[in-house]
C-alpha cells in the first residue's frame, strides 16, 4: 500500500529546529523522519521507521547469510549477571540503573555480553554444538555524558550486536574473520565511504578488535592511516617504546656527551610559550638553535577516578608542543575516567609548584609519591627543559634515563599529520571518523566470568572463546544523513530509501490525481513502493520542496504536461528531469529504480 500524503502522520518544517548541530540531523528533524524526546532520546517517525527497517533489513541478511541466528533479550535485566563480568561497577555512571518494588537493582541493557553468555551456559555442553552464532538488533541504553546530533549519539539507540562462541582460539579467529567479512558487506551497501581500523577494546576487554568507521569530518573519532594500509583510531596507535638501557656501554654511548643538567632562573614563565620565550632571551642554546617548545618536557597533571570511587592522581610527561589529547589517555586508563587536577588537589601536594613541575618530585619513588608516565616520545637520552619544582626556575639539559626515570610509559601526546607511522611506511595522515561498527576477540573474558565450558573431544570441560559484533542502526541512518543530502533535502541511497519512487501529483485537475492514482497502482504492481503526494489544496511548490526536503531519489511529477501526454521524472541527486510520456512512464521508472 502506496503512503499518502494526505493521512501520513508528518508535518515537514519550513525552519531548523535550534537543538540541532549537524546538517543531516536538522534534516532528519525537518522532513519528519525523527521527533526528539528528551536529550538523546527519539521518537522514529513513519518515514524515519521505514528507513530504520531497511537498515535493519541489510544488517539482518547479511548476519543470517554467515550463519548466525537471530534471538531477542530483553532490555531490562537484573544486576547479578552484571555483577559478576564486573560491569555494574565498571559502566560508571552511563549504565541507566533502577530499583525494582522489592528493591532489587535493574537495569537497562548498554549491550549483552553478559545475557549472551549465560543463554548458551543455559542451553549448551559440548563442543559438539559449537561453534554458534547469536545476534539481537534491540535499542540499547547508555546514559552518555554528551548525547549528539540526534541519533549520531543517543542515550537509547537500536544496535545489532552478535555473540560468536568456539571450542578454541582458531574457532574464534575464523568466527572474526567471518563477521569481519560480512561488516565490509553491510557498509558497502549502507553506501558511506568507511575504513577499518584498529581500536582499543575500551570497556569491553579482550584483545583483538576493529572498528569500522564512517569518514566523516564532523566524526568523533580520530584515525590515522600511512601507505602501508595501516589504519588505526588515535585510541590505539601505539608508538614505538624503546626501554632506558641497563647496559653501562650502552647508557654512555646515550648520553656521556651531553652537558650536565643545570637549573636556570626563569622568572615568571609557568606556560610554555613563556617559557621558550625567556629561554632564548636567557640561556641561549650553545649551538645556536633557538630554543622550540619541542625542546621543553610538559608535565600534565590529572585525577583518575576509579569504577570504586577512589581517585588517583596522576602526571604525564609529553614533549611541550604537544597535548595529551584526551581520548588517547581516556582510553588507556579505561575503566578509570578522568577529570582535571583542581586546585583543592594542588593543595594536597605541598611539594607540586604549579607552572614549575618537574620529574624531581614525579613519581612513586619521588616526594610527591604521585605516578609519573612517559610517553614514549620523550626517548632514553633525549634532554628537555622542564620545571625544578620551584617558581621561576627551570632545569636545562635534563636527560632521560640519565636525570631522571618514570614508573612507566603511556601513549598519550596528540599525534599529528605526518608524524612517523608505527609500522615505519611513511608518514600518518589523518582524518575523523563515526565508529559505526565495532568488532571484539573477547576470548574468554565473558565465559570465565560466568562459568560457559563446555566439555571438549576428550570429555575436558573448557572455557567458551567469545566474540562480540556490534553495528549502530539508528546511527547508521543519522550517518547517512549526514552524508547524504545538499542544501535543500535529504538524498537517500537506493538501498534506504524509505520509498523507490515520490509521486507528486499537482494542480487542481481531477484528471491529474486519477492519472497519479493509476500510475502509483502500476508502480506497485510492478514491485516498488510509493509515497503519492496526493494532497488537495497544497500548492506544486510546497510539494516539490518536500519531496526535495523528503530525499527519495526519483520523483514522478504528474502534472500540467498530461494534457499533452506527458510526466515528468526527475532525479533527486542530479537535480535533473526530463519529460516521459505517460504510457512510459511506469517503465522508466522502474528502469531507474533498478538501475537499468
Ligand atoms: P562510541 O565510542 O561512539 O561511544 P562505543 O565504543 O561505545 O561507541 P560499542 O560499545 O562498540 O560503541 O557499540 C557498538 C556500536 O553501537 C558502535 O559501533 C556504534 O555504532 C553504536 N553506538 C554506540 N554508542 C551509541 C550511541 N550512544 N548512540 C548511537 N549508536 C551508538
Ligand atoms: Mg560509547
Amino acid at each position: 500500500m502506496a503512503m499518502r500524503m494526505s493521512t501520513l502522520f508528518l508535518r515537514t518544517l519550513r525552519e531548523d529546529p535550534t537543538d540541532a548541530e549537524l546538517p543531516g540531523h536538522r534534516l532528519l528533524v525537518r522532513a519528519g523522519y525523527v521527533r526528539r524526546v528528551a536529550p538523546g532520546i527519539y521518537t522514529w517517525l513513519p518515514l524515519g521507521l521505514k528507513v530504520m527497517e531497511k537498515v535493519k533489513g541489510i544488517v539482518r541478511e547479511e548476519m543470517e547469510a554467515i550463519g548466525d541466528q537471530e534471538i531477542a533479550f530483553p532490555s531490562l535485566l537484573p544486576r547479578e549477571p552484571y555483577e559478576a563480568s564486573n560491569r555494574w561497577t565498571e559502566y560508571g555512571d552511563d549504565l541507566f540503573r533502577l530499583t525494582d518494588r522489592k528493591g532489587a537493582d535493574m537495569l537497562l541493557g548498554p549491550t549483552h555480553e553478559e545475557m549472551f553468555t549465560l543463554a548458551v551456559k543455559d542451553l549448551y555442553t559440548s563442543y559438539k554444538d559449537l561453534p554458534l552464532g547469536l545476534f539481537q538488533i534491540l535499542p540499547k541504553y547508555r546514559d552518555e555524558l554528551r548525547p549528539r546530533a540526534g541519533v549520531l549519539r543517543g542515550r537509547e539507540f537500536t544496535m545489532k550486536d552478535a555473540y560468536s562462541f568456539d571450542v578454541d582460539e582458531a574457532g574464534l579467529e575464523a568466527a572474526y574473520q567471518r563477521h569481519r567479512k560480512a561488516y565490509t558487506r553491510v557498509f558497502d551497501r549502507l553506501g558511506f565511504e568507511y575504513v577499518a581500523v584498529h581500536a582499543d577494546s575500551g570497556a569491553m576487554g579482550g584483545s583483538a578488535s576493529e572498528e569500522f568507521l564512517a569518514v566523516m569530518d564532523s566524526g568523533e573519532d580520530t584515525f590515522v592511516r600511512d601507505e602501508s594500509g595501516y589504519a588505526a583510531n588515535v585510541e590505539a596507535v601505539q608508538m614505538p617504546v624503546v626501554p632506558v638501557p641497563t647496559d653501562e656501554a650502552e647508557r654512555t654511548a646515550l648520553w656521556g656527551h651531553l652537558p650536565a643538567a643545570h637549573v636556570e632562573d626563569t622568572p615568571d614563565t609557568p606556560t610554555i610559550e613563556t617559557l621558550v620565550a625567556a629561554a632564548n632571551a636567557d640561556h641561549p642554546r650553545a649551538d645556536g638553535r633557538e630554543w622550540t617548545a619541542a625542546d621543553t618536557l610538559k608535565n600534565v597533571l590529572v585525577v583518575l577516578v576509579h569504577p570504586d570511587g577512589t581517585r588517583e592522581p596522576l602526571a604525564i610527561g609529553v614533549p611541550g608542543d604537544r597535548e595529551v589529547d584526551a581520548k588517547r589517555l581516556e582510553a588507556q586508563v579505561s575503566p578509570a575516567v578522568v577529570e582535571p587536577f583542581e586546585t583543592a588537589d594542588f593543595e594536597q601536594y605541598p611539594d607540586l609548584a604549579k607552572g614549575y613541575i618537574g620529574p624531581g618530585v614525579l613519581g612513586a619513588e619521588r616526594a610527591t609519591g604521585i605516578r609519573y608516565l612517559l610517553d614514549p616520545l620523550v626517548t632514553p637520552g633525549s634532554a628537555w627543559v622542564t620545571g625544578a619544582d620551584e617558581a621561576g626556575k627551570h632545569v636545562f639539559d635534563l636527560v632521560h634515563g640519565r636525570d631522571f626515570t618514570a614508573d612507566g610509559t603511556i601513549h598519550a601526546a596528540s599525534i599529528r599529520e605526518g608524524d612517523p607511522s608505527p609500522t615505519g611506511a611513511g608518514p600518518l595522515r589523518l582524518a575523523r571518523g563515526v565508529e559505526m561498527g565495532h568488532i571484539f576477540q573477547l576470548g574468554t573474558k565473558y565465559a570465565e566470568a560466568l562459568g560457559l565450558k563446555v566439555l571438549d573431544q576428550n570429555g575436558k570441560l573448557v572455557t567458551v572463546q567469545m566474540g562480540s559484533y556490534g553495528i549502530g542502526i539508528t546511527r547508521a541512518v543519522g550517518v547517512v544523513a549526514e552524508t547524504h543530502h545538499d542544501e535543500i533535502g535529504l538524498v537517500w541511497p537506493r538501498e534506504l530509501s524509505p520509498a523507490d519512487v515520490h509521486v507528486v501529483a499537482t494542480g487542481k485537475d481531477a484528471a491529474v490525481l486519477e492519472k497519479a492514482e493509476e500510475l502509483t497502482a502500476a508502480l506497485e504492481q510492478q514491485g516498488l513502493t510509493v509515497l503519492l503526494d496526493d494532497r488537495p489544496k497544497v500548492s506544486p511548490g510546497v510539494k516539490f520542496k518536500d519531496a526535495e526536503l523528503i530525499g527519495v531519489p526519483t520523483i514522478l511529477v504528474v502534472g500540467k504536461g498530461l494534457a499533452e501526454g506527458e510526466v515528468e521524472i526527475k532525479d533527486r541527486a542530479a537535480g535533473s528531469s526530463r519529460a516521459v510520456a505517460v504510457d512510459a512512464a511506469v517503465e522508466a521508472v522502474v528502469a531507474e529504480v533498478r538501475g537499468q
